[in-house]
């Protein structure tokens, strides 16, 4: 998978001949058993951090045979890192010196490439953090409806309980029936605010078996009472046998409530004159690998020149807007393998589309 230039100068070839080719091709026939035995041991004892070491001879490009030690640890994902050093060879007097210093130079550049990875992954968990914070600020208020309902209604069915108690047997026996139905309510409410945690928890990202009309389910109930004061409709269209995805359930809910939450502002903007408020929801598979989720309103749509402008970070036309969202949105969908896009529609609105890969990685190329 990858070998430094010292390795290539030692066993005189270039450094792409090495990379991609059997490490076997490189050691010397009468070392391969105990190279093999060196491998299984390693293998045996998989954990990381796993180190063993052997002295085999290297094969050059000109048949040369260079006796070196082997240091091989097992690297997190399976992968061997070997170290070599040279124990005997005359005709390669700056050898040692060159190993020394490529090898530092592969280890710099493999811990700063982990470390730039490392540091953006942390980067986008985080800034995927605060968006949820903000979206959840913003829909404080319906939130605040949804969890208040199941409790109103608790509290409507006690109050009768506490009637009919007082009443003959015949009331008495509707008792055990209307508190069921506050039980109902009751886990009602907690399936809502077990929700919310999990929807503004800080986690890193996890995939899990998903069921993409539930994701699409739960970021519509959290926004309904945004739709209802709007006077939004909605219409949902899925296919009946969608495939479960391999996906973060809570990052495609957080995409499916930006471009939700964008669509009800842009047809609900005073500046915009939309007659008819409506959000279309579709979900389709377009090839074998992907699955697909449309989302289009019938607001003014993306003037021309903000086609392109869309989804940078920190674009935004609205007053109050951070311009995150969007941006936020592509990382998460690419990271599932997909893609997201927009376009004005002809009959007017916008069209925001995502792909996702159903194994939660496959490339798609458009
Ligand atoms: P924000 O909502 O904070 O502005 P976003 O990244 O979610 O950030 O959106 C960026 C910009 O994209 C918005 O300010 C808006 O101009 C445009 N936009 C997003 N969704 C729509 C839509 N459904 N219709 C028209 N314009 C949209």
């Amino acid at each position: 998978m990858e070998a430094n230039l010292a390795l290539a100068n030692l066993l005189q070839v270039q450094r792409a001949q090495l990379i991609g080719q059997h490490i076997g091709n490189f050691i010397a026939p009468q070392d391969h058993a105990h190279f093999i035995r060196h491998l299984t041991w390693l293998r045996d004892n998989n954990k990381n951090g796993a180190c063993a070491h052997c002295t085999i001879s290297l094969v050059t490009s000109q048949q040369t045979q260079i006796k070196v030690r082997m240091k091989s640890t097992i690297q997190t994902d399976n992968i061997i890192h070997g170290r070599i050093s040279l124990l005997e060879h005359a005709s390669h007097p700056q050898c040692l010196a060159d190993l020394a210093k490529s090898h530092a130079e592969l280890q710099k550049e493999i811990s700063g490439r982990e470390l730039i990875e490392e540091q953006s992954r942390q980067h986008q968990e985080k800034l995927a953090h605060v968006a949820r914070l903000n979206t959840m600020g913003e829909m404080a208020a319906g939130l605040a409806h949804e969890i208040n309902q199941p409790l109103t209604a608790i509290s409507s069915y006690v109050r009768s309980c506490l009637r009919l108690l007082e009443g003959d047997e015949k009331k008495r026996a509707q008792v055990p029936g209307i508190l069921e139905q506050a039980c109902n309510q009751a886990q009602r409410a907690a399936n809502i605010i077990r929700h919310l945690r999990d929807f503004v928890s800080k986690s890193a990202s996890h995939r899990e078996t998903t069921e993409l009309g539930n994701v699409i389910q739960l970021a519509i109930s959290m926004m309904r009472t945004e739709f209802h004061t709007n006077n939004i409709t909605l219409n949902v269209e899925t296919l009946a046998n969608m495939p479960l995805i391999t996906a973060d359930a809570i990052q495609i809910e957080q995409v499916v409530l930006n471009l939700l939450r964008n669509a009800s502002e842009a047809m609900s903007d005073p500046q915009n004159n939309c007659h008819t408020r409506h959000l279309d929801i579709v979900l389709d598979q377009p090839s074998a690998t992907h699955v697909r989720v449309s989302v289009s309103d019938t607001g003014p749509g993306i003037p021309l020149d903000n086609m392109k402008k869309i989804p940078t970070p920190f674009f935004s036309t609205k007053a109050n807007g951070m311009g995150l969202g969007l941006a936020i949105s592509r990382t998460i969908v690419e990271d599932h393998g997909g893609k997201l896009t927009h376009k004005t529609n002809p009959e007017g609105g916008a069209t925001f589309m995502f792909t996702l890969a159903i194994d939660g990685k496959t490339i798609i190329h458009h």
